[in-house]
């Protein structure tokens, strides 16, 4: 148990009892030891609802009074990473961004980004669901490969976007990245 203070300093964000139980679960039930910084971070993004990069993690910790170096924010996002609690998602041009998943501990997920607002959606589908074996067959013969998995994102316009009239001709599939960038850098 934390031992009670009364000189807790005024910026300092507690984290409720009922957050704290979750993501202690949460830890838990992916094998992770359950440390200070990890149940701090986890509740950052679960209160924030988006994905941050590392720095900014580190920046939003120090300001609600639970200062984490950069070393161990990088730290457990890798571990967190690994046990499928957070997903990183890849914007061009910008730093790592890492996520709560909507569904912590499942291996297998995607996003979309959208090309003008930035906004991040995840979803459970997978395009390569029915056809990963003719994938790996494939490249296996083409390449000599032997594929172990995939990273892919989809990139589109969220339901706002489209409201505000920023909808396209549908693309090709392949946008320019630098229609990306732009989108990113405009947040
Ligand atoms: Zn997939």
């Amino acid at each position: 148990m934390e031992p009670m203070s009364q000189a807790k300093p005024e910026s300092r964000q507690e984290i409720s009892p009922q957050a704290a139980g979750r993501i202690t679960t949460l830890l838990r039930k992916s094998k992770l030891k359950v440390t200070r910084s990890r149940i701090a971070m986890l509740n950052l993004l679960s209160e924030r609802q988006t994905h941050m990069s590392a720095d900014e993690i580190a920046d939003a910790m120090h300001a609600s009074g639970h200062p984490i170096d950069r070393v161990t924010v990088y730290r457990n996002i890798d571990r967190m990473l690994e046990a499928n609690l957070l997903a990183m998602v890849y914007i061009p041009g910008r730093a790592m961004h890492v996520g709560l998943r909507s569904n912590p501990g499942s291996p297998h997920h995607h996003f979309i980004v959208c090309q003008e607002t930035g906004r991040i959606a995840e979803i459970d589908s997978c395009f390569l669901g029915n056809c990963w074996e003719h994938a790996r067959g494939v490249i296996k013969q083409a390449n000599g490969w032997e594929l172990t998995g995939h990273v892919m994102q989809y990139v589109g316009l969220c339901p706002e976007a489209i409201a505000a009239g920023n909808g396209t001709a549908p693309g090709t599939g392949h946008p320019d990245p630098g229609e990306l960038r732009r989108a990113a850098s405009a947040r």
